[in-house]
């Protein structure tokens, strides 16, 4: 099997990092991409693997749509930039802004809001992504004033780390709740469900072990899906737009449009957002930017003792 650790570098900081790394690798069914991030241990990394197969050998389900409506993803940036990045964002009327950023203040969030807002227009979407970050109490005030400041949220990602937490800020906001962590860092994806502590599902194909186990637990889940990626280069998102591609029903735009938060890609058509939507298609990596992104020794050397010991696991 052909395979090329890769190193892009970011446009933002995001998720704590300044570049992305992982490994390319092909099989009889096309590229795939192997990058969990380096605070997944390798146990968890497995199901990363297991998604990584599945797209180098098998290919994924039949398309049952053409094109996927995404979201742009604002950073934790200030008011100037966020409508920088709204308004670069291939036409998107969907923003997801990140909230509950270590060090910033609620008059940040309310900043931010305002001007994705004023760049998207009365008609566009908007979501948060607190990534867990609030306590409860925290969550519940914090979601009147920036559901105001926002003009309406469409719903908030993972205001609280624990299933528990969402529960209880669901009970008591009105705005709708997705789990993201809660399901993809979860011994048990279907607690969310039980505990009544969710409207929507995040779903990312990488961490949940690849296209056909999303379809299989979106099935179990049974609430309204949302696809979003891992940051990958558009080979890996690929994975992500042929699942919400194969998704029976996709009531809201997905998080897919992430490309646009790398400096560079390894496709020469990057699978970016045309009129907010990402047509469904799956680029193959191009040699010369392979070749540019080409990961140090030192890296390709711990990629593959990563790789190995996650196969070690099987
Ligand atoms: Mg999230």
């Amino acid at each position: 099997m052909t395979t090329h650790v890769y190193r892009v570098g970011l446009r933002t900081r995001f998720r704590g990092l300044t570049a992305r790394d992982g490994v390319l690798l092909r099989g009889d069914a096309g590229w795939a991409e192997f990058s969990p991030f380096w605070d997944y241990d390798d146990a968890e990394s497995l199901a990363w693997w297991r998604a990584a197969r599945e797209a180098a050998d098998v290919g994924w389900p039949a398309a049952l749509r053409e094109t996927i409506p995404v979201n742009v993803t604002v950073p934790a940036v200030d008011g100037p930039a966020a409508r920088r990045i709204v308004e670069a964002s291939g036409g998107c009327r969907t923003a997801k802004v990140k909230v509950a950023e270590p060090g910033q203040t609620e008059s940040d969030e309310i900043e931010r809001l305002e001007a994705v807002r004023d760049a998207l227009g009365p008609g566009g979407r908007i979501r948060i992504d607190a990534n867990g970050g609030w306590d409860t109490a925290t969550a519940i005030a914090r979601l009147r004033v920036l559901d105001r400041a926002a003009g309406g949220l469409e719903y908030v990602e993972q205001p609280c780390a624990s299933v528990a937490e969402l529960a209880t800020v669901r009970r008591a906001v009105d705005v709708p709740v997705a789990a993201d962590e809660s399901i993809r860092r979860a011994q048990d994806p279907l607690a969310v469900v039980r505990a009544q502590a969710a409207d929507i599902v995040v779903l990312k194909v990488a961490p949940l072990g690849g296209v056909r186990a999303c379809l299989d637990l979106a099935e179990q889940v049974g609430l309204p899906v949302v696809v979003s990626s891992a940051l990958e280069t558009s080979v890996g998102l690929a994975a992500g737009i042929a699942l919400a591609a194969a998704l029976p029903e996709l009531p809201f735009a997905c998080g897919l449009a992430t490309a646009q938060l790398l400096s560079d890609d390894v496709v020469a058509e990057p699978l970016l957002p045309v009129g907010g939507a990402i047509p469904v298609r799956r680029p193959e990596p191009d040699p010369a930017l392979l070749a540019a992104h080409r990961g140090d020794a030192d890296l390709t050397g711990r990629w593959l003792a990563r790789t190995a010991a996650v196969r070690g696991l099987l």
